[in-house]
């Protein structure tokens, strides 16, 4: 079973007030240039509600993350959890209304997170997690910056 999660949310965006629970189990891709990785999956949940002209995702999730310690950059894992709550703005009739026509979600972010009214729960969890991710992940508290690292360390 593929983990790459779309949720359908017509259920919510056709009626307006509806509001839903999705837990999810969901793979993240990453590169390099991510600055963390994912081990496994993310699991969580989302809400949606619709409020005509608004719909509304919160919700949290958590994943085992794999990050450079910002010290010695020695290879940690930590569990990040983190919160969503994003709004996105909702066009048209919702389908409840008998008229005929649907109500559809405008997405005008730089990367889309819906297809027609399906959230990709991957790539809202990467924006996510790239903007929740600790700063300055330690391996211990203790960790002392290496010689080859103190540089990095001091600018
Ligand atoms: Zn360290």
């Amino acid at each position: 079973m593929s983990k790459k999660v779309l949720i359908d949310l017509n259920p919510v965006i056709q009626h307006p007030g509806t509001k839903l629970t999705f837990p999810f189990e969901c793979e993240i891709e990453t590169d390099d240039k991510s600055g963390f990785a994912i081990k496994e999956i993310a699991a969580g949940e989302i809400h949606a509600q619709s409020l005509n002209n608004a719909l509304l995702i919160s919700g949290r999730a958590q994943a085992i993350c794999i990050l450079d310690c910002a010290r010695c950059a020695k290879e940690l894992e930590m569990n990040v959890l983190i919160e969503i709550d994003e709004e996105f703005g909702v066009e048209g009739v919702p389908a409840s209304y008998g008229t005929g026509q649907h109500a559809y979600v405008i997405d005008e972010q730089p990367y889309p997170l819906f297809k027609e009214n399906s959230l990709s729960i991957a790539d809202l969890l990467y924006q996510e997690f790239v903007v929740q991710m600790p700063a300055k992940p330690l391996c211990d508290e203790a960790c002392e910056p290496s010689e080859v690292n103190i540089e990095a360390y001091n600018n």
